[in-house]
Protein backbone atom coordinates (compact mmCIF):
# COMPACT_ATOMS: atom_id res chain seq x y z
CA UNK A 1 0.00 0.00 0.00
CA UNK A 2 2.67 2.35 1.05
CA UNK A 3 4.72 1.84 -2.44
CA UNK A 4 1.31 2.11 -4.06
CA UNK A 5 0.77 5.52 -3.10
CA UNK A 6 4.74 6.62 -3.34
CA UNK A 7 4.45 5.44 -6.87
CA UNK A 8 1.58 7.54 -7.71
CA UNK A 9 3.13 10.97 -5.58
CA UNK A 10 6.83 10.27 -6.63
CA UNK A 11 6.91 8.28 -9.38
CA UNK A 12 4.49 8.05 -12.53
CA UNK A 13 6.25 6.59 -14.20
CA UNK A 14 5.71 3.57 -13.02
CA UNK A 15 9.53 2.60 -11.62
CA UNK A 16 8.40 1.33 -7.91
CA UNK A 17 6.73 -1.83 -8.46
CA UNK A 18 2.77 -2.17 -8.17
CA UNK A 19 0.75 -3.72 -5.79
CA UNK A 20 0.71 -4.89 -1.71
CA UNK A 21 4.45 -4.86 -0.65
CA UNK A 22 6.16 -5.63 2.44
CA UNK A 23 6.66 -3.00 5.00
CA UNK A 24 9.51 -1.02 4.34
CA UNK A 25 9.14 0.68 8.79
CA UNK A 26 9.55 -1.69 11.23
CA UNK A 27 8.22 0.74 13.95
CA UNK A 28 10.43 1.67 16.96
CA UNK A 29 13.82 0.56 18.72
CA UNK A 30 15.69 1.29 22.30
CA UNK A 31 19.14 1.83 20.96
CA UNK A 32 20.40 0.44 24.58
CA UNK A 33 18.62 -3.09 24.60
CA UNK A 34 17.15 -3.31 21.26
CA UNK A 35 13.19 -3.57 22.27
CA UNK A 36 10.58 -3.25 19.27
CA UNK A 37 7.54 -0.90 20.00
CA UNK A 38 5.16 0.43 17.56
CA UNK A 39 5.47 3.80 15.31
CA UNK A 40 3.86 6.32 18.05
CA UNK A 41 4.97 9.35 19.37
CA UNK A 42 7.03 7.80 22.33
CA UNK A 43 11.04 8.55 22.48
CA UNK A 44 12.12 6.33 25.64
CA UNK A 45 11.80 2.88 25.87
CA UNK A 46 9.30 1.37 28.43
CA UNK A 47 11.74 -0.80 30.01
CA UNK A 48 15.07 0.26 29.95
CA UNK A 49 14.80 4.00 29.27
CA UNK A 50 17.26 4.31 26.59
CA UNK A 51 16.73 6.27 23.30
CA UNK A 52 14.44 5.25 20.44
CA UNK A 53 15.11 4.72 17.03
CA UNK A 54 12.65 4.61 13.80
CA UNK A 55 13.77 0.94 12.52
CA UNK A 56 13.17 -0.19 8.87
CA UNK A 57 13.71 -3.09 6.49
CA UNK A 58 16.48 -1.83 4.88
CA UNK A 59 16.41 -5.14 2.29
CA UNK A 60 12.54 -3.66 1.12
CA UNK A 61 13.70 -0.72 0.66
CA UNK A 62 16.52 -1.83 -1.34
CA UNK A 63 14.75 -3.67 -3.34
CA UNK A 64 12.37 -0.70 -4.29
CA UNK A 65 14.96 2.27 -4.57
CA UNK A 66 17.87 3.00 -6.76
CA UNK A 67 19.51 5.83 -8.29
CA UNK A 68 17.31 6.14 -11.28
CA UNK A 69 14.43 6.09 -8.91
CA UNK A 70 15.93 9.09 -6.80
CA UNK A 71 17.04 11.36 -9.83
CA UNK A 72 13.69 11.50 -11.71
CA UNK A 73 12.43 12.81 -8.70
CA UNK A 74 11.70 16.48 -7.61
CA UNK A 75 14.33 18.33 -5.49
CA UNK A 76 14.14 18.23 -1.84
CA UNK A 77 14.16 16.06 1.26
CA UNK A 78 11.19 13.41 0.30
CA UNK A 79 13.54 12.02 -2.91
CA UNK A 80 15.16 9.68 -0.67
CA UNK A 81 11.62 8.97 0.99
CA UNK A 82 11.67 5.56 1.34
CA UNK A 83 14.55 5.62 3.77
CA UNK A 84 12.56 8.47 5.69
CA UNK A 85 9.80 7.37 8.66
CA UNK A 86 6.38 8.62 6.48
CA UNK A 87 4.56 6.87 4.23
CA UNK A 88 3.91 9.36 1.94
CA UNK A 89 5.26 13.07 1.35
CA UNK A 90 2.94 15.46 3.12
CA UNK A 91 0.15 17.03 1.01
CA UNK A 92 1.83 20.63 2.48
CA UNK A 93 4.98 21.79 3.50
CA UNK A 94 8.13 24.04 2.98
CA UNK A 95 10.22 23.52 0.05
CA UNK A 96 13.42 21.71 2.26
CA UNK A 97 16.87 20.46 0.94
CA UNK A 98 18.30 19.90 -1.81
CA UNK A 99 21.22 22.62 -0.75
CA UNK A 100 23.97 22.92 -2.95
CA UNK A 101 27.64 21.72 -2.59
CA UNK A 102 29.81 24.26 -3.41
CA UNK A 103 33.73 23.71 -4.71
CA UNK A 104 35.07 26.27 -2.23
CA UNK A 105 38.79 26.25 -3.56
CA UNK A 106 40.28 29.73 -2.37
CA UNK A 107 38.85 28.75 1.01
CA UNK A 108 40.62 25.68 0.82
CA UNK A 109 43.89 26.82 -0.13
CA UNK A 110 43.66 29.26 2.70
CA UNK A 111 43.25 26.56 5.28
CA UNK A 112 45.26 24.25 3.70
CA UNK A 113 42.86 21.44 2.44
CA UNK A 114 43.00 20.53 -1.47
CA UNK A 115 39.71 19.67 -2.21
CA UNK A 116 37.40 21.23 -0.16
CA UNK A 117 33.62 21.61 -0.45
CA UNK A 118 31.13 23.58 1.30
CA UNK A 119 27.61 21.95 1.65
CA UNK A 120 25.66 25.04 2.26
CA UNK A 121 22.74 24.34 4.41
CA UNK A 122 21.77 27.64 5.10
CA UNK A 123 19.84 27.89 1.89
CA UNK A 124 16.80 26.57 3.67
CA UNK A 125 13.63 27.90 4.13
CA UNK A 126 14.30 29.70 7.81
CA UNK A 127 18.42 29.36 6.73
CA UNK A 128 19.38 26.99 8.59
CA UNK A 129 19.43 22.69 8.45
CA UNK A 130 17.11 22.24 11.48
CA UNK A 131 14.31 22.56 8.60
CA UNK A 132 15.06 19.08 7.75
CA UNK A 133 14.80 17.74 11.20
CA UNK A 134 11.57 19.98 11.69
CA UNK A 135 10.10 18.40 8.56
CA UNK A 136 10.16 15.22 9.30
CA UNK A 137 9.14 15.83 12.97
CA UNK A 138 5.81 17.30 11.83
CA UNK A 139 4.79 15.05 9.31
CA UNK A 140 4.63 12.54 12.26
CA UNK A 141 3.07 15.15 14.62
CA UNK A 142 0.22 15.36 11.75
CA UNK A 143 0.28 11.46 11.12
CA UNK A 144 -0.19 11.29 15.38
CA UNK A 145 -3.12 13.88 15.04
CA UNK A 146 -1.53 16.20 17.50
CA UNK A 147 -3.00 19.39 18.37
CA UNK A 148 -0.17 21.86 18.56
CA UNK A 149 3.65 22.07 17.74
CA UNK A 150 6.63 23.05 20.05
CA UNK A 151 10.52 23.03 20.64
CA UNK A 152 13.11 23.43 23.13
CA UNK A 153 15.23 26.06 21.08
CA UNK A 154 18.86 27.23 21.15
CA UNK A 155 18.12 29.16 18.65
CA UNK A 156 17.43 27.99 14.51
CA UNK A 157 15.25 24.97 15.99
CA UNK A 158 12.50 28.22 17.00
CA UNK A 159 12.53 29.96 13.50
CA UNK A 160 12.26 26.28 11.95
CA UNK A 161 9.42 24.94 14.17
CA UNK A 162 7.72 28.23 13.67
CA UNK A 163 7.52 28.04 10.24
CA UNK A 164 6.49 24.46 9.82
CA UNK A 165 4.06 24.77 12.24
CA UNK A 166 2.66 28.08 10.22
CA UNK A 167 2.26 26.08 7.44
CA UNK A 168 0.45 22.49 8.66
CA UNK A 169 -1.81 25.02 10.48
CA UNK A 170 -1.03 24.48 13.70
CA UNK A 171 -0.16 26.40 17.15
CA UNK A 172 3.90 26.85 17.15
CA UNK A 173 5.00 27.45 21.50
CA UNK A 174 8.57 27.93 21.57
CA UNK A 175 10.98 27.95 24.33
CA UNK A 176 14.11 29.38 24.20
CA UNK A 177 16.86 30.45 26.58
CA UNK A 178 15.94 34.29 27.96
CA UNK A 179 19.56 35.41 26.40
CA UNK A 180 18.85 34.26 22.66
CA UNK A 181 20.01 36.71 20.00
CA UNK A 182 17.18 38.79 19.53
CA UNK A 183 16.81 38.07 15.69
CA UNK A 184 16.24 34.35 16.36
CA UNK A 185 13.41 35.43 18.86
CA UNK A 186 11.73 38.37 16.32
CA UNK A 187 12.36 35.13 13.62
CA UNK A 188 10.01 33.16 15.10
CA UNK A 189 7.42 35.73 16.36
CA UNK A 190 7.12 36.43 12.97
CA UNK A 191 5.60 33.13 11.67
CA UNK A 192 3.26 33.48 14.71
CA UNK A 193 4.94 31.54 17.05
CA UNK A 194 4.35 31.82 20.99
CA UNK A 195 7.84 32.19 22.26
CA UNK A 196 8.27 31.25 26.11
CA UNK A 197 11.70 33.08 27.17
CA UNK A 198 13.20 30.74 30.42
CA UNK A 199 15.46 31.89 32.54
CA UNK A 200 18.09 30.07 32.24
CA UNK A 201 20.71 27.77 30.44
CA UNK A 202 19.26 25.62 27.22
CA UNK A 203 19.76 22.62 28.89
CA UNK A 204 16.96 24.13 31.86
CA UNK A 205 14.55 24.99 28.51
CA UNK A 206 15.11 21.60 27.83
CA UNK A 207 14.37 19.72 31.38
CA UNK A 208 11.41 22.10 31.44
CA UNK A 209 10.05 21.03 28.32
CA UNK A 210 10.36 17.65 29.23
CA UNK A 211 7.93 18.15 31.74
CA UNK A 212 5.71 19.61 29.21
CA UNK A 213 5.48 17.55 27.09
CA UNK A 214 4.43 14.61 29.17
CA UNK A 215 1.54 16.79 30.94
CA UNK A 216 0.37 18.68 27.66
CA UNK A 217 1.19 15.97 24.76
CA UNK A 218 2.20 18.91 22.49
CA UNK A 219 4.43 17.79 19.52
CA UNK A 220 7.77 18.91 20.51
CA UNK A 221 9.82 18.36 17.64
CA UNK A 222 13.27 17.50 19.22
CA UNK A 223 11.45 15.85 22.70
CA UNK A 224 8.78 13.82 21.90
CA UNK A 225 9.30 13.88 18.13
CA UNK A 226 13.11 13.22 18.55
CA UNK A 227 13.03 9.63 16.88
CA UNK A 228 11.93 11.24 14.27
CA UNK A 229 13.39 14.92 14.20
CA UNK A 230 16.83 13.03 14.15
CA UNK A 231 15.74 11.10 11.14
CA UNK A 232 15.77 14.58 9.56
CA UNK A 233 19.44 15.20 9.44
CA UNK A 234 20.53 11.67 7.34
CA UNK A 235 19.00 13.85 4.31
CA UNK A 236 21.90 15.45 4.28
CA UNK A 237 24.35 12.36 3.64
CA UNK A 238 21.84 11.45 0.86
CA UNK A 239 21.99 14.43 -0.82
CA UNK A 240 26.15 14.87 -0.23
CA UNK A 241 26.32 11.28 -1.57
CA UNK A 242 24.31 11.82 -4.69
CA UNK A 243 25.96 15.53 -5.41
CA UNK A 244 29.11 13.11 -5.52
CA UNK A 245 28.35 11.14 -8.05
CA UNK A 246 26.39 8.50 -5.38
CA UNK A 247 30.28 8.51 -3.56
CA UNK A 248 31.50 8.87 -0.24
CA UNK A 249 33.89 11.48 0.72
CA UNK A 250 36.94 11.10 2.84
CA UNK A 251 35.82 13.47 5.50
CA UNK A 252 33.35 14.88 6.74
CA UNK A 253 33.09 18.04 9.23
CA UNK A 254 30.18 18.96 10.93
CA UNK A 255 29.18 21.07 14.10
CA UNK A 256 27.97 19.11 17.21
CA UNK A 257 24.71 20.61 19.64
CA UNK A 258 23.32 17.06 20.67
CA UNK A 259 25.33 15.27 18.36
CA UNK A 260 22.16 14.28 16.35
CA UNK A 261 23.22 15.41 13.22
CA UNK A 262 26.52 14.19 13.54
CA UNK A 263 26.02 11.13 14.05
CA UNK A 264 22.62 10.55 11.51
CA UNK A 265 24.87 11.66 8.38
CA UNK A 266 27.11 8.87 9.36
CA UNK A 267 23.84 6.72 9.44
CA UNK A 268 22.50 7.77 6.21
CA UNK A 269 26.18 6.94 4.24
CA UNK A 270 25.70 3.67 6.18
CA UNK A 271 21.95 3.19 4.77
CA UNK A 272 23.15 4.38 1.32
CA UNK A 273 25.99 1.07 1.51
CA UNK A 274 22.89 -1.10 2.78
CA UNK A 275 21.00 -0.66 -0.04
CA UNK A 276 23.41 -0.65 -2.31
CA UNK A 277 23.27 3.09 -3.61
CA UNK A 278 26.82 3.22 -2.83
CA UNK A 279 30.12 1.47 -2.09
CA UNK A 280 31.43 1.25 1.08
CA UNK A 281 34.23 3.45 1.08
CA UNK A 282 35.76 4.65 4.71
CA UNK A 283 34.76 8.28 5.72
CA UNK A 284 36.66 10.11 9.24
CA UNK A 285 34.05 12.09 10.85
CA UNK A 286 35.44 15.56 12.46
CA UNK A 287 32.86 17.29 14.86
CA UNK A 288 33.35 21.39 15.77
CA UNK A 289 32.37 22.32 19.14
CA UNK A 290 33.44 25.84 20.40
CA UNK A 291 35.70 26.33 23.43
CA UNK A 292 33.15 27.69 25.50
CA UNK A 293 30.71 24.73 25.48
CA UNK A 294 32.88 21.62 24.31
CA UNK A 295 31.52 18.74 26.58
CA UNK A 296 31.76 15.79 23.37
CA UNK A 297 35.34 18.16 22.25
CA UNK A 298 36.54 17.47 25.88
CA UNK A 299 35.60 13.71 25.71
CA UNK A 300 37.61 13.18 22.66
CA UNK A 301 40.83 14.55 24.21
CA UNK A 302 40.38 12.70 27.22
CA UNK A 303 39.72 9.73 25.49
CA UNK A 304 36.87 8.91 27.36
CA UNK A 305 33.05 8.14 26.59
CA UNK A 306 31.66 9.67 29.06
CA UNK A 307 30.00 12.80 28.62
CA UNK A 308 30.76 15.74 31.44
CA UNK A 309 28.21 18.41 31.16
CA UNK A 310 29.16 21.96 30.77
CA UNK A 311 26.90 23.80 33.11
CA UNK A 312 27.71 27.29 31.87
CA UNK A 313 27.87 27.32 28.00
CA UNK A 314 30.32 31.01 27.32
CA UNK A 315 30.43 31.11 23.65
CA UNK A 316 29.17 33.46 21.03
CA UNK A 317 28.29 30.18 18.82
CA UNK A 318 25.08 29.85 21.04
CA UNK A 319 23.38 27.98 18.15
CA UNK A 320 25.59 24.91 19.50
CA UNK A 321 25.45 25.66 23.53
CA UNK A 322 24.00 22.17 24.48
CA UNK A 323 25.96 21.77 28.08
CA UNK A 324 24.41 18.27 28.50
CA UNK A 325 24.08 16.57 24.57
CA UNK A 326 21.55 13.87 24.31
CA UNK A 327 23.64 12.03 21.56
CA UNK A 328 27.15 13.06 23.21
CA UNK A 329 28.31 9.44 23.73
CA UNK A 330 27.67 8.47 20.30
CA UNK A 331 29.64 11.74 18.70
CA UNK A 332 32.46 10.74 19.93
CA UNK A 333 32.17 6.80 19.77
CA UNK A 334 31.77 7.73 15.51
CA UNK A 335 34.60 10.34 15.24
CA UNK A 336 36.94 7.92 17.27
CA UNK A 337 36.40 5.17 15.69
CA UNK A 338 36.30 6.41 12.25
CA UNK A 339 39.46 7.78 12.57
CA UNK A 340 38.47 11.34 12.97
CA UNK A 341 38.39 14.31 15.93
CA UNK A 342 36.08 16.42 17.80
CA UNK A 343 37.14 19.87 17.93
CA UNK A 344 37.12 22.77 20.16
CA UNK A 345 37.44 26.15 18.72
CA UNK A 346 37.82 29.58 20.39
CA UNK A 347 35.25 32.14 19.68
CA UNK A 348 37.95 34.63 17.66
CA UNK A 349 38.91 31.44 15.54
CA UNK A 350 35.25 31.65 14.85
CA UNK A 351 34.86 34.54 14.31
CA UNK A 352 37.90 34.60 11.43
CA UNK A 353 36.49 31.82 10.25
CA UNK A 354 32.96 33.34 9.35
CA UNK A 355 34.86 36.64 7.61
CA UNK A 356 37.32 34.17 5.65
CA UNK A 357 34.29 31.93 3.94
CA UNK A 358 32.41 35.12 3.49
CA UNK A 359 35.61 37.31 1.70
CA UNK A 360 36.59 33.96 -0.17
CA UNK A 361 33.77 32.41 -1.15
CA UNK A 362 30.70 34.82 -1.14
CA UNK A 363 29.04 32.26 1.71
CA UNK A 364 28.34 34.25 5.00
CA UNK A 365 28.18 31.25 7.50
CA UNK A 366 26.54 31.93 11.26
CA UNK A 367 28.62 30.56 13.95
CA UNK A 368 27.77 27.33 13.75
CA UNK A 369 29.66 27.45 10.44
CA UNK A 370 32.57 29.00 11.45
CA UNK A 371 33.30 26.70 13.86
CA UNK A 372 32.92 24.20 11.01
CA UNK A 373 35.27 25.53 8.99
CA UNK A 374 37.95 26.56 12.01
CA UNK A 375 37.62 22.67 12.59
CA UNK A 376 38.86 22.12 9.65
CA UNK A 377 41.48 24.02 9.56
CA UNK A 378 42.88 22.31 13.07
CA UNK A 379 42.12 18.85 11.74
CA UNK A 380 44.35 19.80 8.78
CA UNK A 381 47.13 21.16 10.95
CA UNK A 382 46.62 18.15 13.41
CA UNK A 383 46.80 15.48 10.26
CA UNK A 384 43.68 14.14 11.08
CA UNK A 385 42.83 15.89 7.56
CA UNK A 386 45.65 14.73 4.53
CA UNK A 387 47.02 16.12 1.43
CA UNK A 388 45.10 15.09 -0.92
CA UNK A 389 42.12 14.49 0.97
CA UNK A 390 38.14 15.19 -0.44
CA UNK A 391 36.80 17.04 2.46
CA UNK A 392 33.10 18.14 3.26
CA UNK A 393 32.13 20.70 5.26
CA UNK A 394 29.02 21.76 6.93
CA UNK A 395 27.27 25.59 6.63
CA UNK A 396 24.41 24.53 8.64
CA UNK A 397 22.92 28.56 9.37
CA UNK A 398 22.95 31.78 7.34
CA UNK A 399 25.04 34.38 8.64
CA UNK A 400 22.26 36.77 9.24
CA UNK A 401 21.30 35.17 12.31
CA UNK A 402 24.05 35.91 14.43
CA UNK A 403 24.73 39.41 12.79
CA UNK A 404 27.40 40.68 15.06
CA UNK A 405 29.43 37.75 15.79
CA UNK A 406 31.81 38.34 12.23
CA UNK A 407 33.25 41.00 14.16
CA UNK A 408 33.90 39.34 17.58
CA UNK A 409 37.71 40.18 18.08
CA UNK A 410 38.17 42.70 15.38
CA UNK A 411 38.89 46.16 17.43
CA UNK A 412 36.80 48.53 14.64
CA UNK A 413 35.64 47.96 11.43
CA UNK A 414 36.41 51.30 9.83
CA UNK A 415 37.94 51.20 6.11
CA UNK A 416 41.39 52.62 6.87
CA UNK A 417 42.87 53.57 3.53
CA UNK A 418 43.44 50.61 1.19
CA UNK A 419 41.46 48.14 3.78
CA UNK A 420 37.87 47.18 3.11
CA UNK A 421 35.30 48.36 5.85
CA UNK A 422 32.79 51.02 6.49
CA UNK A 423 33.22 54.35 5.70
CA UNK A 424 31.92 57.45 7.84
CA UNK A 425 28.91 58.70 6.32
CA UNK A 426 29.54 61.24 3.36
CA UNK A 427 27.88 64.12 1.62
CA UNK A 428 26.02 63.03 -1.44
CA UNK A 429 28.49 64.72 -3.83
CA UNK A 430 31.16 63.32 -6.33
CA UNK A 431 33.88 65.83 -4.26
CA UNK A 432 33.13 64.17 -0.80
CA UNK A 433 33.62 60.83 -1.77
CA UNK A 434 36.65 61.39 -3.69
CA UNK A 435 37.95 63.67 -0.73
CA UNK A 436 37.06 60.42 1.43
CA UNK A 437 38.53 57.81 -0.66
CA UNK A 438 41.95 59.78 -1.47
CA UNK A 439 42.73 60.73 2.04
C1 LIG B 1 21.04 22.69 15.82
C2 LIG B 1 22.16 23.04 14.94
C3 LIG B 1 23.22 22.16 14.65
C4 LIG B 1 23.41 20.77 15.19
O1 LIG B 1 22.50 20.30 16.03
P1 LIG B 1 22.51 18.83 16.67
O2 LIG B 1 21.71 19.02 17.90
O3 LIG B 1 23.93 18.44 16.96
O4 LIG B 1 21.86 17.94 15.69
C5 LIG B 1 24.17 22.59 13.77
N1 LIG B 1 24.14 23.82 13.22
C6 LIG B 1 23.16 24.69 13.47
C7 LIG B 1 23.20 26.03 12.82
C8 LIG B 1 22.13 24.34 14.33
O5 LIG B 1 21.16 25.22 14.56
Amino acid sequence: MTTELLGERLAPSGDLPAGHAPERILGLRCRACGRAEPLGPSYVCASCFGPLEVAYDLEVVGAILSRSVIGARPAGIWRYLELLPVDAQPARGLPVGSSPLVPAARLGAAIGIDHLLIKDDSRNPTLSFKDRAVAIAVAKALDFGMEALACASTGNLAGATAAAAAVAGLPAYVFVPADLEPAKIDHALAYGATVVPIQGTYDDVNRLCLEIADERGWGFVNINLRPFYAEGSKTLAFEIAEALGWRLPDVIVAPIASGAMFTRIARGFEELVTVGLVERTPVRFVGAQAAGCGPVATAFVNGSDDIEPVRRPDTIVRSLAIGNPADGRQAVELARASGGSVEAIADEATAEAIRRAARLEGIYPETAGGVTIAAAEAARRSGVIRPGDEVVALVTGNGLKTPDAFRHGLEQRAAEPGVPGLAPAIPASYRAFEAWLDR
